[in-house]
């Protein structure tokens, strides 16, 4: 059995890491530089991020390779560091890991569209995550999740590009925010359809994150559960943004995202962790509430 699935027989419900994003630009990283390109110029602070994440408890991390697909990297000259930049990225985790926690290689979106829509092609597409995804795979991780898709056709490019390239398993989760009283992403893609396609398409997980908060993602994860069997991965934001002076914030505090965890279990997630605005905080308070609720 893979490790993965025996932590989860164990545990039953597992706790993922919380923002990457958030935590390296509130350790002094300035747009438009790139969080990715800090696996080269400053590991320590990422190796922080990821330490703080593990001490916190979580029973997976990810890597700080979000933009790191050549697609995006090139919009600002670093796709020729694909390699370095994901090998890095996956190093990094792994030495903040050691046997404590689970390292899961993260492929976020290109920022392109696939034809007609755009003018990247799905072979461009798939080719460019397989450069990341060995890259990953080389860096030592024991999982993908290809996160905050809005297309199927991308989120499919990326798996397809993951599992002609590695044997690695992966999580497919995508962004959908509240449409009316439905919910569906950016591109319509309605919850429960992508349950059953991703399953269709070989993800060993599915799930949601960003965009929104447990209230939301509770009602996204009780329309996935029906449509698939596999275990459901929910990464829900700090509450929903809000724009203060310029700024975003998330206003969701520790107690308030952690007094929502039995429901968002109840409504089918297997691994739950935060997004946008959460912090290592946010992660251990999840880890007790998980841990309570386990007694
Ligand atoms: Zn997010």
């Amino acid at each position: 059995m893979t490790l993965w699935k025996s932590r989860i027989e164990k545990k039953k419900v597992l706790i993922l890491d919380g923002a990457w994003g958030t935590e390296l630009f509130n350790r002094d990283l300035k747009p438009p530089q790139v969080p990715d390109a800090w696996n080269i110029e400053r590991p320590e602070e990422v190796l922080a991020v990821a330490l703080s994440y593990v001490n916190a408890g979580a029973d997976i991390i990810l890597t700080n390779t979000f933009g790191g697909s050549p697609l995006k990297l090139a919009k600002s000259g670093l796709e020729r560091k694909t390699a370095e930049i994901n090998r890095l990225g996956a190093e990094i985790s792994k030495k903040a890991a050691r046997d404590r926690a689970l390292v899961f290689g993260s492929i976020g979106p290109t920022g392109e569209f696939v034809a007609p829509l755009g003018k990247a092609t799905e072979v461009e597409m798939v080719k460019g995550f397989a450069e990341q995804a060995k890259a990953l795979a080389a860096g030592g991780v024991d999982g993908i999740v290809i996160e905050t898709m809005m297309d199927l056709t991308e989120a499919k490019a990326a798996l397809r590009a993951v599992r002609e390239n590695t044997s690695l398993p992966a999580a497919v989760t995508m962004t959908f925010n509240k449409a009316g009283h439905s919910y569906a992403t950016l591109m319509g893609v309605r919850p429960e359809q992508a349950a059953t396609e991703l399953e269709r398409a070989g993800a060993n997980m599915v799930g949601a994150n960003c965009g929104a908060g447990m209230d939301i993602l509770i009602e996204v994860a009780r329309l996935m559960r029906p449509a698939t069997g596999l275990p459901i991965w929910c990464k829900p934001n700090a509450g929903l943004p809000e724009l203060v002076d310029g700024n975003t914030v998330y206003r969701e505090t520790p107690e308030q995202m952690s007094s929502k965890l039995a429901a968002l279990v109840e409504a089918g997630a297997t691994m739950v962790g935060g997004c946008c605005g959460s912090t290592p905080t946010h992660i251990h308070a999840l880890v007790l509430e998980r841990d309570k609720l386990a007694a």
